[in-house]
């Protein structure tokens, strides 16, 4: 979400902006799963469950991206809350149409000669040269990638921690009948939400079920087929329920979900030509993500 508010923002003014993703498609921690079985497709939004809006400029582009039908209302959980539509990442495939982005490209190494930045992903150097960067990625990641060229960007990022978040996604045949459409709680399982009950989803009876972080730092580095057994069981017993056997349940696990993000927005060296920008900077959610992208292109342009 940062790396695309930042590209769309300097591309509308005039900008050429190419971006890497290591990633198969957009999403990053708005990703949804699309898993196939026995001849039906099913679909999960595997991080952010949903948005919400309390900036006027990104209220505006909400009403863009509505008026697109990539985002809808779920006024389920809070009053001012939103979802991407069909998915959590439609807002982000939509602004992907516009841009130039090279996915499942993991980038490994920045180098600078003179005015000309080079890029290594895991393939080996790439042949463009870019005259500035913006490193829109988790701070952790951030860390390795800003520390050849820029101490104290790195020392900044390296100060960030980022709770994790063992995920379950499950679908079962029937719809069950009392459960809620959403359950919080601060235990074991911290969220878990009926996709199927979110605008503009298919029927079937999916579940996204996240733990909460001090079990999920806990379980940390379990295999995934070790967590699913576990976090159903945890998942019954939230809703006081004798879950049916599951037609599929797997896990996913975000090591970097929640960061203890900062204040400074961005990060932007006018000499070198650098920045960052990303929820670590400005917030732990999505809209300040796309606040922090687009401060970042707002930076960018004014100082050079
Ligand atoms: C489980 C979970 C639940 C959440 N729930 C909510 C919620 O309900 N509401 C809410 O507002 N927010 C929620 N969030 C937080 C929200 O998803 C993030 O704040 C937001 O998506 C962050 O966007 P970003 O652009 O800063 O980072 P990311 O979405 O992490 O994007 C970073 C991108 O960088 C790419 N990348 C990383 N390293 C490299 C590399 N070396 N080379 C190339 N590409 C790289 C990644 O593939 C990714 O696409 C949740 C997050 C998680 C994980």
């Amino acid at each position: 979400m940062a790396g695309m508010a930042c590209a769309t923002y300097l591309k509308e003014r005039g900008c050429e902006v190419t971006l890497f993703d290591k990633g198969r498609g957009p999403g990053g921690r708005m990703s949804t799963r699309r898993i196939a079985q026995d001849g039906r497709e099913f679909r999960f939004d595997h991080g952010a469950q949903y948005f919400s809006v309390s900036d006027e400029e990104f209220a505006r582009q909400m009403k863009a991206w509505e008026g697109a039908g990539v985002v809808a209302r779920w006024p389920h959980d809070k009053p001012d809350a939103w979802v991407g539509t069909p998915g959590m990442n439609a807002p982000l495939k939509h602004m992907a149409q516009a841009l130039d982005i090279s996915f499942a490209t993991r980038i490994v190494g920045m180098h600078k000669q003179g005015t000309a930045y080079t890029l290594c992903s895991e393939a080996g150097a790439l042949p463009q040269t870019f005259d500035s960067i913006a490193v829109a990625v988790p701070a952790e990641q951030a860390t390795t990638l800003l520390g050849t060229i820029h101490f104290d960007m790195a020392r900044q990022a390296v100060g960030v921690s980022s709770s994790p978040c063992w995920t379950l996604m499950c679908a079962f045949a029937d719809k069950f009948s009392d459960a809620p459409e959403s359950y919080r709680s601060d235990g074991a399982i911290a969220w878990a939400a009926r996709n199927s009950a979110k605008p503009d989803r298919d029927a079937a009876e999916c579940w996204v079920v996240q733990a909460g972080p001090e079990w999920s730092r806990q379980h940390l580095e379990l295999e995934p087929q070790a967590v699913v057994p576990m976090l159903l069981e945890e998942f019954g017993k939230a809703l006081r329920a004798d879950l049916p056997e599951p037609l599929l349940a797997t896990a996913h696990r975000w090591r970097f979900a929640f960061p203890s993000a900062g204040n400074a927005g961005c990060l932007w060296d006018s000499e070198k030509r650098l920045g960052a920008c990303g929820d670590w900077l400005a917030g732990a959610t999505v809209e300040d993500a796309w606040l922090s992208g687009r401060q970042l292109a707002r930076t960018m342009l004014r100082e050079g």
